[in-house]
């Protein structure tokens, strides 16, 4: 069994190729739900739809977000009623917020809404969220706090970053079958995701961060940051703003003592000597997924090496 912490684009880029590498049963990703919100009145999970449709091969090649040929008439037409056009949600897209908002109110927890996206998308690994209870990332900026989305969207990461704030979770608790999904797997990746809040969120669910600790599996972590940068996003720029090292060095920083296998770009091959001090082992791969091909070579490196640690 993989267990994989997953925010959105970087973490679904790898799962495609996971699912590659090895048989999708044995694929339990756990989602980050932090950056849901209420948009239009209904309840949108960017991350959570993020991995589902690039796990069904939907997902738009060039955004790493939303459908394939989408298009956006409806939140075009929104506008008509004085709606922002700020947050992109396609037309098709729509349709998968239209059924989680209506399971929703129908008392669904959100794990089972979940499920029935992926039994109708026909993926074949399961997706749990992070936590049925609402848990939302807020941005401190200079003047108060900001919603993820518009941090992210609407005012295009262009703020000053003073901190950032989970709320809801010391009050949540783990989705039904997380705990399990980390004591239990053989290995347990956090995937090339923003570490401040794809998975500093789920780290923040009251018992993740317990469980990972005390995983009998290999605990992997793959770094989003290649030579000093973010492939896209503004990973960097939070980890910057809350002094840590921009580099996949500072990434194992943050994770140390929760993670056994530290794996690194290539281009960051100097700095393995200094993971390693941390406690941890190193692998040093192509971890740049520019095509399918490597997407699933990368996984299948991290699942070799995690596996050949293992303590058996
Ligand atoms: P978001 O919620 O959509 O921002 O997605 P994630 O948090 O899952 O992923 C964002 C991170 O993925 C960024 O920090 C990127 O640097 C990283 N990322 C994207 N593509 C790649 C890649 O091909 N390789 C690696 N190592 N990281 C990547």
């Amino acid at each position: 069994m993989y267990t994989v912490f997953a925010g959105g684009v970087g973490a679904s880029r790898f799962l495609q190729g996971l699912v590659r590498a090895v048989p999708p049963e044995e694929v339990t990703v756990v989602s980050n739900t932090g950056d849901d919100a209420e948009m239009f009145g209904l309840h949108v999970s960017p991350d959570t739809d993020i991995c589902v449709y690039a796990l069904a091969g939907a997902v738009n090649p060039e955004t790493g977000w939303g459908l394939a040929g989408d298009s956006f008439a409806v939140v075009d037409q929104l506008q008509r009623f004085g709606y922002p056009r700020w947050f992109n949600l396609g037309d098709r897209d729509l349709a998968t917020a239209i059924h989680r908002t209506r399971l929703l109110r129908e008392g669904w927890p959100l794990h089972r809404v979940v499920a029935d996206l992926v039994r109708a998308w026909g993926l074949g690994c399961t997706i749990l969220p992070m936590s049925d209870d609402p848990v939302r990332t807020r941005i401190l900026g200079p003047d108060g706090e900001v919603a993820f989305q518009d941090y992210m969207v609407r005012l295009r990461t262009e703020v000053d970053l003073r901190g950032v704030e989970f709320a809801g979770a010391t009050a949540a608790r783990p989705a039904p079958g997380v705990l399990e999904a980390v004591a239990e797997a053989e290995v347990v990746i956090l995937a090339p995701s923003n570490p401040i809040v794809s998975i500093g969120p789920i780290l923040a669910v009251p018992g993740i961060r317990e469980a990972l600790a005390g995983a009998r599996g290999i605990r992997t972590a793959i770094s989003p940051i290649i030579a000093g940068q973010v492939v896209k996003g503004p990973a960097a720029k939070m980890l910057e703003a809350l002094g840590h090292e921009v580099s996949a060095l500072g990434v194992a920083r943050v994770y140390r003592g929760l993670i056994d296998l530290m794996v690194v770009d290539e281009q960051d091959r100097a700095l393995a000597p200094a993971v390693e001090q941390l406690g941890m082992a190193c692998l040093v791969t192509d971890t740049m997924m520019t095509s399918d091909e490597r997407k699933r070579e990368l996984a299948e490196a991290v699942c070799a090496r995690a596996r050949s640690l293992g303590r058996g």
